[in-house]
């Protein structure tokens, strides 16, 4: 018969052991939707950069570059917060099918 493990039986699990230890991971691995960036409507005004909370935006030198889709969680503040409605939220299986074709 299945019987369920104390606690200090059970092996431990993640352990986070020095901090930005995540950037040596492709925590954008799970990502359901991707953000599209549209440049032609980009305005470089950077809006989406001050408001992405896992750094995933590129700038330098005032210009914002493609999003790091190895970090991107695919949140969607971004494309909420463009004002230029410049980014738009795709499903990541959408545009892995078109990948494929
Ligand atoms: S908020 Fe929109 S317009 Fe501004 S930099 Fe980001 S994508 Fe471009
Ligand atoms: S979807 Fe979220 S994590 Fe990805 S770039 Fe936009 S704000 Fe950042």
């Amino acid at each position: 018969m299945y019987q369920l493990k104390k606690w200090f039986e059970i092996p431990i699990g993640s352990i986070v052991s020095e901090a930005g230890s995540s950037m040596m991971n492709n925590t954008g691995s799970w990502r359901m939707l991707r953000p599209v960036l549209n440049t032609e409507k980009c305005t470089n005004c950077l809006i989406c950069w001050i408001f992405c909370p896992d750094d995933s935006i590129p700038v330098n030198r005032e210009q914002r570059f493609e999003t790091d889709f190895q970090y991107c969680k695919g949140c969607g503040i971004c494309a909420v917060e463009c004002p230029y409605d410049a980014l738009e939220m795709v499903p990541e299986m959408e545009i892995k099918l078109k990948e494929l074709e």
